[in-house]
């Protein structure tokens, strides 16, 4: 099964497509932990990206699209994935679209993950992340066992620099410019399931785990 999960940043993509990766026993592909992975240990990809990122831009669809078909060739995305936070851009659809029907293949379902602006900025300045693992949590809706350590893994905690209110506010512009326009492109190709984020983290994942069967 292969899966896209849409939605803005901080609707809880990241949060439902970890569940989804271990119920239906695909990988978990995050182009945003890729991107972390690499500025953390200071590869070139790591630092190119952490330009755009720390402006609450777009990575260009040049450098994202490379990892990303190289991540999904890998052995263990034979039986399917989940992708988050991939494609964010109709050009990125597209290469992934044709990469896929030279396989004879095609993405199953994009899941949007509906959030109004109106909680994003709470959702975000509420996340930590754990830079190590890329588990994700909240400070109220979704807090770790013992403030401020990774329960998976006992790394500290952080916020990420890219959530601070005024980045938030760039991303969700950038968000509906050229991130929204996907859902009509999946919408078309008949793929689309709409579920209502603003549920408890644990009705969501019902309503997802409903449409994938
Ligand atoms: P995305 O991957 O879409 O950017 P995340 O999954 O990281 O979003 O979620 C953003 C923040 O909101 C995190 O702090 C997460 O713990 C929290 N969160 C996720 N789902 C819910 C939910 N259903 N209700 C409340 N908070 C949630
Ligand atoms: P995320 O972890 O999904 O919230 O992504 C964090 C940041 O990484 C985004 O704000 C972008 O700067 C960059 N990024 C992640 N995925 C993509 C993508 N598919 N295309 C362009 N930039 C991306």
């Amino acid at each position: 099964m292969k899966i896209i999960m849409l939605g803005a940043p901080g609707a809880g993509k990241g949060t439902q497509a970890k569940m989804v990766a271990e119920k239906y026993h695909i990988p978990h592909i995050s182009t945003g932990d890729i991107f972390r992975a690499n500025i953390k240990n200071g590869t070139k990809l790591g630092m190119e990206a952490k330009e755009y990122m720390d402006k609450g831009l777009l990575v260009p669809d040049e450098l994202t699209v490379k990892i990303l078909l190289d991540r999904v060739a890998q052995e263990d995305c034979q039986g399917g994935y989940v992708l988050d936070g991939f494609p964010r851009t109709i050009p990125q659809a597209e290469v992934l679209d044709r990469a896929l029907a030279e396989l004879g293949d095609a993405i199953d379902y994009a899941v949007n993950v509906d959030v109004p602006d109106e909680n994003i900025v709470n959702r975000m300045s509420g996340r930590r992340a754990c830079l190590s693992c890329g588990a994700t949590y909240h400070m109220v809706h979704i807090p770790p066992k013992k403030e401020g350590v990774c329960d998976t893994c006992g790394q500290p905690l952080v916020l990420r620099d890219d959530d601070k209110p005024e980045t938030v506010k760039n991303r969700l512009g950038v968000y509906h410019e050229q991130t929204q326009p996907l859902i009509d492109f999946y919408e078309k190709k008949g793929v689309l399931k709409t579920v209502d984020g603003t549920q408890d983290m644990k009705d969501v994942f019902q309503a997802i785990a409903a449409i994938l069967g």
